[in-house]
């Protein structure tokens, strides 16, 4: 508390003036808004097995600051990336009204630290348990913002709950430890204490998933979080923030500032630097991961970095191909390519190399329906905008170019501009874009190899190291494979790898940190050494 009571006293003079201009004032007790128009009502448009219905609670477009709606001066328009259709107005947060969340968040920091483990953990049970209540409206939200696939988007809430759920669990088991020094008359204590308030940056690709990863720990470890989430989805945040408050959640311990991708940069600046912040917890591209990092070593930050990869998906000889053939459509084709985890290169082994080329490309035309995320049977929904269609557009032209062949798909899709045909490519070389650029999206470039030597050293020729897959039925090639693979996440015979119960991460360029599992908690978690002398 003593260091509550201190950074409380800098930092109000500090964030004295941080006000100015910002249309929330505080006061005790809280924030208010400013004198000034009031708070529009959502103005969410509903389209037929769209958003229509929905409860008008879960469809919020102002910023959530200690536990109050609150408008910003300006507002930024959400598109339906399949339609185009305007989805909604949102509060467009600035840097004032960034570190006015801070604020708030420290100061339910002081008190949210003291709330006994057991409480938080029932706060986070209730809000997961809110979230399965609400799960068919939830996924309708991240099928209206980000164009995934209904189906997808259901998979969604409920992998984004269960980490509400299980650091529910993991908040009561906290242990410290106690040391035997050689000293008789002195013990050594280690308390593990929550880091203090978390600036936390998520991506579009999974709207709702993203943020409960880094807030399920946070708040579970007795911290506070400001979360900004991408400019693409930020309605499923905001969501997250109506049901935080029906669940009981302090007010000031879950803040969302929204904003547009024009405020980007200052808006991530203003929290990762503002000293009342202790951590950074972010979701990305490496490119912005970096920037983010040179935030944190400003003011010397803990940070946790979830970044991009170039999963290689390698099929050796022994592999069983209709495994195989499952495995990859799972793996590059969910969420149309657009996960960090997709597999991004296929490496196969020369023998078995035509059998699973033909297999694949037979799969894709069966399995694989492009459409409306909220059409039954839709399997493929829209990029989330145009430029990401332009990358996989020129991943494709760059590949034909250098000799590559299409076994099938190759454009864009008549649907519409955010939609691209699913794509397989054969005959690959290294000297292509696709095989040492992240696509994100639906194209699956195919590299023919001879030897275990070769695929690992064209799997591991990369700066980044998230997941990584491969299919063989030789035990003695499985151990090696796995242990020689330089990423953070291993699918054996397996291409869906991600459970909260497991630890996600990658090496190299692909972050710092992992979160799920019974290390997730430790990212936001301090050690403190106690030595306790005079015995
Ligand atoms: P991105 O451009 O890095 O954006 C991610 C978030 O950072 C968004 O909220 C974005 O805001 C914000 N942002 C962008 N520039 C910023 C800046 N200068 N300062 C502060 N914040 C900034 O990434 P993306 O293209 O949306 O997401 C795809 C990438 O994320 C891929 O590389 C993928 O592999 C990676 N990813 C990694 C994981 C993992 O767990 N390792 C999971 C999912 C995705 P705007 O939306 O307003 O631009």
């Amino acid at each position: 508390m003593a260091t509550c009571f201190w950074l409380r006293s800098c930092g109000a003079r500090r964030l004295g003036s941080t006000f100015r201009g910002c249309r929330l004032h505080p006061r005790a007790g809280g924030l208010v808004p400013a004198p000034g128009p009031a708070p529009g009502p959502a103005q969410l448009r509903g389209y037929a097995g769209g958003l229509a219905g929905l409860s008008a609670a879960l469809l919020r477009t102002d910023s959530f600051v200690g536990g109050r709606w609150l408008p910003a001066a300006a507002t930024f328009p959400v598109q339906d990336p399949a339609s185009g259709a305007a989805l909604g107005m949102v509060a467009d947060c600035g840097v004032s009204e960034a570190r006015a969340a801070v604020r708030a968040a420290y100061e339910a920091f002081c008190s949210w630290r003291e709330v006994s483990a057991k409480e938080r953990s029932s706060l986070l049970r209730k809000w997961y348990n809110l979230m399965i209540q609400n799960k068919d409206d939830l996924a309708r939200i991240i099928t209206a913002e980000s164009g995934k696939p209904l189906k997808e988007a259901h998979g969604e809430i409920f992998y984004s709950a269960f980490f509400l759920e299980w650091f529910s669990e993991e908040a009561r088991r906290v242990y410290g430890d106690i040391i035997y020094t050689p000293a008789k008359d002195k013990r050594a204590l280690v308390l593990k204490q929550p880091v203090g308030v978390a600036a936390v940056i998520t991506p579009w690709n999974f709207p709702s998933a993203m943020i409960t990863r880094k807030v399920g720990a946070a708040v579970a470890a007795g911290c506070t979080v400001v979360v900004k989430p991408a400019e693409d989805t930020p309605f499923s945040a905001l969501a997250l923030a109506e049901l935080a408050s029906q669940a009981g959640i302090p007010p000031g311990v879950y803040n969302v500032i929204p904003c547009s991708r024009k405020n980007a940069k200052e808006v991530g600046e203003a929290i990762c630097t503002d000293p009342l912040v202790s951590k950074i917890s972010f979701t990305g591209s490496t490119t912005t991961g970096k920037i983010l990092l040179h935030h944190a070593a400003n003011s010397v930050k803990r940070v946790s970095m979830e970044l991009g990869g170039l999963a290689p998906f390698i099929v050796f000889d022994s592999a069983n191909v209709d495994q195989a053939v499952a495995g990859a459509l799972a793996s590059k084709f969910r969420n149309t390519g657009q996960t960090c985890v997709c597999s991004n290169r296929f490496l196969v082994q020369r023998g078995i190399h035509d059998a699973f080329v033909k297999a694949f490309a037979e799969a894709m035309e069966k399995n694989l329906h492009v459409g409306n995320g909220f059409e039954e049977g839709t399997t493929q929904g829209p990029l989330i905008n145009e430029k990401a269609v332009e990358k996989v557009e020129k991943h494709v032209n760059d590949a034909v170019s250098k000799g590559a062949t299409i076994v099938t798909g190759g454009k864009r899709h008549h649907l519409g501009k955010n939609f691209f045909e699913p794509t397989l490519l054969s005959n690959v070389t290294q000297d292509m874009l696709c095989t040492h650029e992240e696509t994100f999206g639906p194209l699956a470039p195919v590299i023919k190899f001879d030897t275990e030597e070769e695929a690992i050293a064209i799997a591991n020729a990369t700066d980044v190291g998230l997941a990584g897959y491969f299919y063989s039925q030789d035990p003695a090639q499985i151990w090696r494979v796995a242990e020689q693979l330089e990423v953070g996440m291993v699918g054996i015979n397996e291409g869906l790898i991600s459970s909260v119960e497991c630890p996600f991460g990658g090496v190299k360029q692909s972050g710092l940190g992992r979160e799920g599992s019974k290390y997730g908690i430790d990212e936001y978690l301090e050690l403190k050494y106690v030595c306790y002398g005079g015995l």
